[in-house]
């Protein structure tokens, strides 16, 4: 399982607690309502880690941040400063990947009504999700995704975790 990047810290961040994206966290739960198989990536970044882990102990303590998080760590685009080098290729003009996910992590976290750096389990996270759906997936749809596909596969998954009910 990716681990959190250093140790304790000033921030209050346990040891082992995982650090993510909410972005992040969406996409592995939306892809799963869909039966996506995490697989390791050309990348080299740890999708498929952080969901195995997810996706088999919802009770793991994530923090959530607008930054390179754990999935990132592993990433051949992750550059020594931190920043992102890669591009949204969806979209036209091509965006910088860095600036589109630290403004998509912005307004999710106005919109989930949380902080960044809160910690919290990825159930916690998950319950604050389905109290936001539908609505938020008008905010984390990719840019060639339907809203009503990724409405879709939130709620897939969560049905399939258990935290919402039929
Ligand atoms: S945001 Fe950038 S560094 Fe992070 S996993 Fe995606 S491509 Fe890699």
């Amino acid at each position: 399982m990716a681990k959190a990047i250093g140790g304790c810290c000033e921030c209050g961040r346990e040891k082992d607690t995982m650090m993510l994206r909410p972005h992040h966290l969406l996409d592995i739960i939306s892809g799963y309502g869909h039966g996506q198989k995490f697989k390791p990536h050309p990348y080299g970044h740890a999708v498929h880690i952080v969901a195995q882990a997810v996706l088999a102990n919802l009770d793991l303590e994530m923090q959530f941040v607008v930054a390179a998080d754990d999935i990132c760590k592993p990433c051949t685009h992750l550059q020594p400063t931190g920043q992102c080098d890669d591009v949204v290729g969806s979209l036209s003009p091509r965006v910088s990947k860095q600036a589109y996910n630290d403004q998509l992590d912005r307004r999710l976290l106005i919109y989930l009504e949380f902080p960044e750096h809160a910690v919290m389990t990825a159930r916690q996270f998950l319950q604050i999700v389905d109290k936001k759906l539908p609505g938020l997936e008008i905010i984390c749809a990719h840019p060639k995704e339907t809203h009503e596909y990724r409405l879709k596969g939130l709620v897939d998954g969560l049905r399939k975790l258990g935290i919402r009910s039929a």
